[in-house]
């Protein structure tokens, strides 16, 4: 589903005509050594691509407009070898539209000081050359990622890394389609919002489907296809009896295929990177869609239950930013607590969607009643999400502004038997502990859907939302009470 080598990142020097020809050669020439480090052993999931030196207003400005205009341009790296006098840049910093990361850097590691002179100061100018430029980035109020540090250094290079997976995602999240089966839960606030003014803000559209168009593509899938889906439940997961070839529930199993197999359809005919039901409108279908959502969430759809477009869009899209990292991403909700002194935790789950990439562990698929929907019983996946650290993600609608809300958690070693809770589960503690994590969740008004990640960190989160220009709330081992009232408070103020 995800192909970054449909994207690239485009590495501005800037320098300017006052150096003469041997220094701009040389400019560009170590330019290109950077850019060939960086590009090197997979360290940037995207290809950096190399742009002329730019050393007058008009360079700058016909590139930065190019840079919007290029679809596979995703972002921009700026860097100023030598002085590069900022006014030249505000025409093109005012017209770009693509993120920017400011990268201060300079070609040599060390200081050569046995051999210094005033040719190698003309040359390597970077620390007074991008002060100049952040000095103009900052007064016109232009956010961007600041990466500081030697180019060679394996840390500033994660850094890029990670910005370059956050450019990836705010380009797929303007492109992206969300489909809705059914409209929202009933009564619930959280879970819907202004859809006109996400497409606005972040991009991506929303919009219904008649469920009888979906189950008429439920019911359009041919034997063959149901037979070779199920085959691959077989080779893939524990069957549990009734659902093995004879036991006396396997024609739920075809069903469950089926409805996987029509929603895949339905999802891949329409272009669509994420969809949204709700056990409230399954009409015609034989049962709510437990297996499908999972399945289809591993491979990389978003999903929201209970109409809940915001997380399925946001799922989908820290999905993406995450391709080719260990761990995996999950729709969760904060199901229920376990207040014991000292080992306090929060158990995660939903009634059946929870996406299988959360585990290495063995995944069990199995079939029990589900008491809301009235519906016969739904096929699902059962298992333990891994230990580890995570995040647990929501974007809400407060009616004039989206907020995103982070919390860091650390995913617990799930050993507890839970012979009668017949769901995917995660346990995790919140960061800073459960009192002041829970308290800032719910001061800051945050969902009870999330996103859970297993390989986004807060740090990603927190540059994501700076990128998208949304209020980021994050709840983490800094978090102080007081303190973040405060910035709620002055939020307030400053998005209004
Ligand atoms: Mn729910």
């Amino acid at each position: 589903m995800f192909d970054f080598k449909e994207y690239e990142i485009w590495f501005i020097t800037g320098s300017q005509h006052l150096y003469g020809e041997e220094t701009l050669k040389q400019v560009a020439a170590n330019a290109a050594v950077i850019v060939k480090g960086l590009n090197s052993e997979g360290k940037i999931p995207v290809h950096l691509a190399i742009k002329p030196t730019v050393k007058s207003p008009e360079e700058v400005t016909n590139l930065l407009r190019e840079a919007n205009y290029d679809d596979r341009c995703i972002g921009v790296i700026t860097w100023m070898h030598t002085f590069s006098p900022s006014k030249m840049w505000i025409k093109g910093l005012s017209l770009l539209q693509k993120p920017i990361l400011h990268f201060h850097t300079q070609f040599n590691r060390d200081i050569p000081f046995s051999t210094i002179d005033m040719d190698f100061m003309n040359l390597n100018q970077s620390a007074h050359g991008d002060r100049e430029h952040a000095h103009i980035l900052s007064k016109m109020g232009i956010a961007r990622k600041i990466v500081v540090g030697h180019w060679q250094n394996e840390k500033v290079a994660h850094q890029i890394s990670n910005w370059a997976r956050l450019a990836i995602g705010k380009s797929r999240l303007t492109k992206i389609k969300i489909a809705r089966f059914g409209d929202n839960m009933r009564e619930v606030a959280v879970t819907d919002g202004d859809k006109v003014s996400a497409e606005m803000k972040f991009g991506f559209s929303v919009n219904y489907f008649g469920v009888a168009d979906l189950v008429d593509m439920i019911n359009a899938q041919s034997e063959n296809e149901i037979n070779h889906l199920i085959e691959e439940y077989e080779d893939k997961y524990d069957l549990t009896k009734p659902l093995l070839k004879y036991g006396d529930k396997r024609n739920s199993l075809i069903d469950a295929a089926r409805i996987e197999l029509g929603l895949k359809t339905f999802l891949k005919n329409g272009g669509f990177s994420g969809y949204t039901n709700t056990f409230e409108d399954l009409a015609g279908m034989k049962q709510l869609p437990g297996i499908a959502s999972q399945r289809l969430m591993n491979a990389g759809y978003g999903f929201g239950a209970e109409g809940d477009w915001k997380t399925s869009a946001l799922l989908h899209t820290i999905k993406c930013m995450a391709h080719g990292l260990e761990g995996g991403n999950s729709f969760m909700e904060d199901y229920t607590y376990h207040f014991e002194p000292n080992n306090e935790m929060v158990l995660g789950s939903h009634m059946l969607e929870i996406c299988p990439s959360i585990t290495t562990k063995k995944v069990s698929c199995e079939i029990h009643p589900l008491g809301i929907g009235g519906k016969e019983d739904p096929v699902r996946l059962v298992f333990n999400a891994d230990k580890g650290p995570a995040i647990n993600v929501s974007l809400v609608d407060l009616g004039h502004r989206f907020r995103l809300i982070v919390n860091k958690v650390e995913g617990v070693e799930v050993s507890q038997e839970f012979p009668h809770l017949p769901t995917a589960r995660a346990l995790w503690k919140p960061y800073p502990n459960m009192e002041v994590g829970l308290q800032g969740w719910l001061l800051a008004g945050g969902a009870h859907h999330t996103v859970y990640s297993q390989n986004i960190s807060v740090q990603m989160m927190e540059d994501f939302g700076e990128m998208l220009d949304v209020e980021t709330i994050i709840i983490d081992e800094n978090t102080d009470l007081k303190l973040l009232k405060n910035q709620i408070k002055i939020n307030e103020n400053y998005y209004k």
